[in-house]
């Protein structure tokens, strides 16, 4: 067993309480056993579930120890936590994706979706309309090829008539994605509202809408292009789970010319 360099190490120690650095080792492939007469060492605790554990080690002249212990003493406070540098998505941007949203749920009364991208050379966002087939409550979609200048860097999508509050299938499907999901919700009614997650290494965490929104939006931009709304295809539930009732889309039914409507007004949140 092998133990490798000290790369972690006790947090700075009060003055009052200044001790002898203790060692502080990662347990890794191939594994050795330091010489240290005591230290303390993190490790696959090798339980049902994959889980660090600590062990305060010691080699003492009658035997060589390891034992689990919950906190060293000396480790600072810390917790998970997200600090965004990201700039915040135009507000024409943001009409326009509701544009669609309104669009598709007019049309459908189906949820639609957009991927979000930046832009490295010319340092600016673009919506992203990809193949969809969707359903009230559901959206199935494939990121298409993009250029390479382009980061895909969050998604966009409606929740018609319902709350902005992600669904256990949004839990999920964010899960193998690292990016930052805004979902917008139409009630009957009532102006849409927004809630926003960035999800990290599988953490999720609560964004404030104007931390990614730029704020004055206020309008649907409805003239959204064609070739988004051709690109969505609504199906029934029994079509949407079963891939043997998917090899044909239905027809869409009803004009593509959502141009002549401006939509409700609507207040937008926070602005
Ligand atoms: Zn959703």
């Amino acid at each position: 067993m092998a133990m490798q360099d000290n790369t972690l190490k006790p947090g700075p120690a009060r003055r009052s309480e200044a001790k002898p650095e203790t060692p502080f080792y990662l347990k890794r492939e191939p594994a050795q056993w330091p010489r240290d007469a005591f230290f303390y060492m993190l490790a696959d605790g090798g339980g049902s579930r994959p889980e660090a554990v600590v062990y305060r080690c010691r080699n003492h002249p009658w035997f060589e120890s390891s034992v689990p212990v919950p906190v060293p003493p000396g480790l600072a406070l810390h917790r998970a936590s997200l600090k965004a540098h990201w700039p915040l998505v135009p507000y024409r941007l943001t009409e326009l994706a509701l544009g669609f949203f309104v669009r598709i749920a007019r049309m459908y009364n189906a949820e639609s979706f957009l991927l979000l991208c930046y832009d490295r050379r010319k340092s600016r966002y673009h919506l992203i309309c990809p193949v969809q087939r969707v359903t009230y409550s559901s959206v199935k979609y494939e990121v298409p090829d993009l250029p390479p200048e382009f980061m895909l860097v969050g998604d966009i999508h409606s929740h018609p008539g319902d709350d902005a509050g992600a669904s256990i299938i949004d839990q999920w499907d964010e899960r193998s994605r690292a990016m930052v999901h805004i979902i917008w919700a139409f009630p009957r009614h009532h102006p849409p509202h927004v809630e926003v997650d960035a999800v990290i290494d599988g953490h999720r965490f609560p964004v404030a809408a104007d931390l990614i929104l730029e704020r004055g939006y206020r309008r649907l931009r409805l003239c959204v292009p064609t070739t988004w709304i051709d690109r969505v295809h609504k199906e029934t539930y029994r079509q949407h789970h079963d891939p043997e009732e998917t090899q044909t889309f239905p027809d869409k039914g009803g004009s593509n010319n959502g141009c002549q409507s401006t939509g409700r007004p609507w207040t937008a949140p926070g602005s």
